[in-house]
């Protein structure tokens, strides 16, 4: 096991060379760390700002030995990590951050549900739903119209279909291809904050100021942060984000997406074990951004200010959105961020911008 706190001139991995791979890695650079990447994909856009990409599936077995070794300290950009490839890592002396207890909570929303309660932190009513009987009488107790999702994989609204109508039901079942599910409650909600946290190996933690997300299609668009909500809403997220972080024991970033009633009270809607979307105006609104963040916390330094110094409205570019990064760079209010995806497809995340905004 590597000696803590981390020094500069480790070596961190990182499974997956996405976007999210890509800013972990210019992060750790920053710190002085060497960071390699482990991604089938070859050239990914993690992998070409990084000192070496290891090409290999995430379930790969040598490829994972390799990371293994070369690695002080291994974490992820997704959460659909397999298990198995954890064990993998750890058994060949890297520390493996986020650990596994919260990869397996945030793979399945039932567990993810039961867990958040469990720990305090409010969700809507939810019932299993395995068969066509238990969908119906999830119906009868939670009414209509409710949302039925796949209890694994689903992502970006995919996963899951709204139910109308008890009548419905079979359809439903059907179009989620009769995996295993769950049946929430429709949220009344007036909009969807998220709020990004860290704690560290040493379990000191820090709470970013929440945002306010839009989302297109079930795709985030915009982010506005801090947001404008009131001291008790604040205090209770970061309460909220506390009690989930200090339940998993977890190290590293993660992010909570939020959604707030009519009448003003938070339900937890997911949780994601990584640094998220929705923090990336962190990068242009605070000293220490979600990406440093969670390198600092992997590697147990003491974490950074999450104090935000500027109010940023970011916006994803999605698809043909990316071809107006000329006009984009000419704005003063505006920091460009793109991720070196040269295959331009509709509703792919090929960059993001940050405008500083007056505050509220
Ligand atoms: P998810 O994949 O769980 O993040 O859901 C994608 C989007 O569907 C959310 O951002 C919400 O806009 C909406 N949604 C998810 N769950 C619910 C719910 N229980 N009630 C109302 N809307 C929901």
């Amino acid at each position: 096991m590597p000696s803590l706190p981390l020094p500069p001139g480790s070596t961190i991995g990182i499974l997956g060379g996405g976007q999210l791979g890509r800013m972990l890695s210019l992060a750790a650079a920053r710190l002085g760390f060497d960071v390699v990447i482990l991604d089938p994909q070859p050239n990914s856009p993690a992998g070409r700002v990084s000192w070496r990409q290891i090409v290999a599936a995430y379930d790969d077995f040598d490829g994972l030995t390799a990371l293994g070794r070369l690695a002080d300290v291994v974490t992820f950009e997704f959460e659909n990590v397999p298990a198995s490839s954890a064990e993998r890592l750890a058994d060949n002396g890297a520390l493996v951050a986020p650990g596994p207890t919260a990869l397996a909570i945030a793979q399945d929303r039932l567990h993810e549900k039961a867990f958040l309660n469990a720990v305090g932190a409010p969700t809507v009513d939810f019932a299993p739903v395995e068969t066509r009987t238990d969908l119906e009488q999830g119906l009868d107790r939670l009414g209509t119209p409710a949302l039925l999702k796949t209890r694994r994989d689903g992502y970006d609204g995919k996963g899951q279909v709204w139910i109308r109508d008890a009548t419905d039901a079979a359809e439903a079942l059907e179009a989620l291809g009769q995996r295993p599910c769950i049946l929430e409650a429709a949220a009344d909600f007036r909009r969807e904050l998220s709020i990004i946290a860290a704690r560290s190996q040493s379990g000191e933690i820090a709470v970013y100021p929440l945002g306010h997300n839009l989302h297109q299609g079930g795709v985030l668009k915009t982010t506005t942060a801090p947001a404008d909500i009131s001291a008790e809403t604040e205090a209770e997220a970061r309460r909220i984000a506390e009690a989930i972080l200090d339940g998993l024991a977890y190290v590293g970033v993660i992010g909570i997406e939020l959604f707030q009633l009519a009448d003003g009270r938070l339900r937890v809607n997911e949780i994601a074990p990584r640094v998220h979307n929705t923090g990336h105006w962190t990068q242009d609104g605070c000293a220490c951004d979600q990406f440093e963040q969670h390198i600092r916390a992997i590697a147990c330094w003491p974490l950074g200010s999450t104090t935000a110094h500027t109010r940023i409205e970011m916006t994803n570019l999605l698809g043909d959105d990316v071809q107006a990064w000329e006009s984009i760079a000419t704005d003063p209010t505006a920091s460009l961020h793109l991720y070196g995806k040269t295959d331009i497809r509709a509703g792919r995340k090929m960059g993001h911008v940050n405008r500083r905004r007056l505050p509220a």
